[in-house]
């Protein structure tokens, strides 16, 4: 188990969020991607790098450049995704955390910063003069550093919320438990994944019965598992396969970094490793590495998604 989960909290809390309304605007993602099964929640399924590994990746580059500094000035661009990041101004940041997909930065005023990658996002310290068009928001920082979002499609996101009251953020409030999380057992994700009969990649797309896993990942996990994407149901013994995989195909990203396909990159704009290790992502048409059937490509509940034919049957 990866010691990363210091900062997770319970995901029950409710209450008044007065910075969230940077998280409910839809987009032309938040439309594609949705889907009436999955229960209405659709607008963040986009489920696209950065996954969690990716943003576990960010976390851990960003904690030592950020933590017990001072942001002392900012900008957000004057859409409502963005706009809030003016109001991280003044306090000093204590610790950077993470929930699923969310950067969870603690602020010493009692409030949280939190930030969404979306499918483009990079978090990085300005490396030259305040050129770059894509910039959607930044933090000058006590130190002379100036932390940035750059961000091409705009499918990020930054809200400040009162401490520890992020989980009412809507898209937060829906979020299963983390991979990780000591009380997800064979059995929780087992149940949870019976509650729906929604396809079982595009349950795990939606981050209710586990938060942080995208397109990526899921395939990765379900082919390992040998479960077809498009199963409504599973067995006991194969949610307790699952999970194990789960945990294991997000642990190899995090050691490699994160997967770049195209704009993930991390805080020091390096690329990730991990897209070198892929067994099935990406490997449409090429021989699986377990029995050497041609992987096959098909579109799952508007998803591109690889599966092979022999090992995940559908049944
Ligand atoms: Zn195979």
């Amino acid at each position: 188990m990866l010691g990363i989960l210091a900062r997770e909290r319970s995901c029950g809390g409710s209450g008044g969020v007065t910075g969230g309304a940077a998280f409910s605007g839809p987009s032309s993602e938040d439309v594609r991607a949705s889907d009436p099964r999955t229960g209405g929640e659709g607008r963040w399924h986009a489920g696209r790098v950065p996954e969690l590994p990716e943003v576990e990746t960010v976390r851990r580059g960003l904690e030592p450049l950020v933590v017990g500094r001072r942001i002392v000035d900012g900008w957000g661009h004057p859409s409502a995704k963005f706009a809030a990041a003016r109001d991280a101004v003044g306090p000093r940041v204590e610790a950077v955390g993470r929930r699923g997909k969310y950067l969870l930065v603690d602020l010493d005023d009692r409030r949280q910063l939190v930030v969404h990658l979306g499918m483009t996002g990079q978090l990085r310290l300005r490396s030259g003069p305040d050129v770059d068009p894509y910039v959607r928001a930044w933090w000058a920082l006590d130190d002379g550093g100036v932390l940035e979002l750059r961000d091409v499609r705009r499918f990020g996101r930054v809200a400040v919320v009162p401490a520890e009251e992020w989980a009412a953020l809507p898209t937060l409030a829906a979020q299963g438990p983390e991979p990780w999380d000591p009380e997800l057992d064979d059995d929780g994700l087992w149940r949870r994944l019976r509650r729906s009969r929604v396809h079982v990649k595009t349950q795990l797309l939606s981050q209710r019965p586990i938060a942080g896993v995208g397109n990526i990942y899921a395939d990765e996990a379900l082919w390992r598992a040998g479960i077809h994407p498009a199963r409504r149901t599973v067995t006991k013994a194969q949610a307790a396969r699952l999970l194990a995989e789960l945990r294991t195909v997000l642990e190899h990203g995090i050691a490699n970094g994160g997967t770049t396909l195209r704009d993930y990159r991390t805080v020091d704009g390096g690329e990730g490793r991990n897209q070198l290790e892929l067994g099935c992502y990406g490997r449409a048409g090429l021989p699986c590495l377990r029995c050497g059937t041609e992987l096959r490509r098909i579109v799952l509940d508007a998803r591109g998604t690889t599966l092979c034919p022999t090992c995940q049957p559908r049944r």
